[in-house]
């Protein structure tokens, strides 16, 4: 990640960062303030999450064949978890998504719109697939 203020306005010398956020010019002395936390967005804000849901559907997919072979029972549960998180996935991520690449607020609807059936149509062959040993289609 490039630093955006790494020149001091005052003397245009090259800024160091010191321990929480303060900049510092040795030149001329200036003391600049913390850089501004990042704007948190409504979905846009937890990566973690948004990588979690996305990979959950397939994992819990990957579980329910695997269970599947030890216990079918199980393995229909696990499914079905799967089945659900991968409706909660597409919402989320397609939400997440739509927020962070769409410039403009028609963009993100659009984007939204498009990417939620997209991710839940992934996710139910991903899940159904995971599960079709178990359930002996
Ligand atoms: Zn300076």
């Amino acid at each position: 990640m490039n630093d955006p203020a790494t020149i001091c306005p005052k003397c245009n010398g090259p800024l160091t960062e010191l321990q929480g956020g303060l900049r510092h010019c040795a030149g001329c002395g200036f003391e600049g303030e913390a850089p501004p936390a990042a704007k948190p967005r409504a979905f846009g804000s937890s990566k973690t999450a948004f990588w979690i849901l996305l990979v959950a559907p397939a994992a819990l997919a990957l579980g329910s064949f695997l269970v599947g072979y030890a216990s079918p029972q199980s393995g229909v549960v696990v499914g079905f978890a799967g089945l659900v998180s991968g409706a909660i996935a597409a919402i989320y991520c397609g939400c997440w998504l739509g927020v962070r690449f769409g410039r403009t607020d028609g963009a993100r609807v659009a984007i939204t719109l498009v990417l939620i059936p997209a991710i839940a149509a992934v996710n139910f062959f991903i899940v159904c697939a995971g599960c079709a040993r178990t359930l002996q289609f």
